[in-house]
């Protein structure tokens, strides 16, 4: 077949794509007026119910040991990315942990869209939640599956192969000799660190979760694949609710809130911007450890 044709009928598609999404925004935004008009009464401030994660003077500590957090309070919006950057040992992961409840907070709340998570049934809770960049949750068995396993319905073939197009996935599975067939050993050590991230990223396109938990692995990928992953990720982080354990430099720059925590408080917030300008431990960390990665 002619070369062109496959990207053209590509290229049709994206169009067709983006004159529906320019359709069904203006959709949205008539009745969007519509509740704007509706709302004039409600009493309620807005930024309450707008909320899709907030942390009220959350207090937590693991067992046995004191309190990590006295006081924590974080308000995430719809369609936030929120990256959490700090020293080991300050609470990262642990921010993680109580999101998804793995441990529960000893005081105040947390609350997923008003409602304190603590009422939300753990599996339904971790459902809404993706965990990408985290290879060691691939397993011993087919890329297929790997991929498929995501899912939390019945989903198609053609479904996993979109979804591996879609993280950049693709290109490399076709060129191993048993394609989608090829089995992950026990630690997915047959492909390369870089080609396990695009992995984990196909299989969250195919949960298509409302939450995305970045874990990003320090170590390095090769250039080209690092490029197929920050374009996978800012595609996949599009319209939903993100927090990134960042360590790349690009994730940081995008995120539209930067938490620098320390001993398990927040330490500093704000945009790459308004953290450079402050001129204080961001933009100390930022000038010592990232300036020859950029
Ligand atoms: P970070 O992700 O920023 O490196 P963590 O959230 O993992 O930091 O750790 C914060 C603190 O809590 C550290 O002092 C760490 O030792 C402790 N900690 C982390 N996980 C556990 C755990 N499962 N049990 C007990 N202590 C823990």
């Amino acid at each position: 077949t002619n070369q062109f044709s496959e990207p053209m009928k590509q290229l049709t598609n994206i169009m067709n794509t983006i004159q529906s999404i320019v359709a069904s925004t203006e959709r949205i935004f008539e009745v969007l007026d519509e509740a704007e008009m509706l709302d004039v009464s409600t009493d309620q401030p807005a930024i309450e119910t707008t909320d899709k994660f907030t942390f009220e003077n959350v207090r937590f500590g693991y067992a046995g040991q004191e309190d990590l957090m006295t006081d924590f309070n974080l308000s995430v919006k719809p369609g936030q990315m929120v990256a959490i950057v700090g020293p080991t040992g300050a609470g990262k992961s642990t921010i993680i942990n109580l999101l998804e409840r793995f441990y529960d907070v000893r005081g105040g709340s947390i609350k997923l869209e008003g409602e304190d998570i603590r009422n939300i049934d753990r599996d339904d809770l971790r459902r809404r939640f993706a965990m990408v960049l985290q290879d060691t949750w691939l397993f011993n068995g087919t890329i297929f599956d790997n991929i498929k396993y995501g899912a939390h319905e019945e989903v198609s073939d053609e479904d996993v192969y979109r979804a591996s197009k879609m993280a950049h996935a693709d290109e490399f599975i076709r060129t191993l000799p048993e394609g989608y067939n090829t089995i992950l050993n026990e630690d997915a050590s047959n492909i390369s660190q870089g080609q396990r991230q695009l992995l984990t990223i196909a299989r969250a396109f195919i949960t298509d979760p409302e939450i995305l938990i970045l874990d990003e692995a320090t170590s390095s990928v090769d250039t080209r694949t690092e490029v197929l992953i920050q374009r996978a990720m800012r595609r996949l982080l599009e319209g939903r609710t993100s927090f990134v354990v960042a360590h790349r430099l690009s994730t940081i720059r995008d995120a539209d809130n930067i938490i620098v925590m320390n001993k398990g408080d927040i330490i500093e917030t704000g945009t790459h911007d308004e953290l450079m300008a402050l001129g204080e431990f961001y933009a100390g960390l930022y000038n010592s450890q990232f300036t020859e990665a950029s």
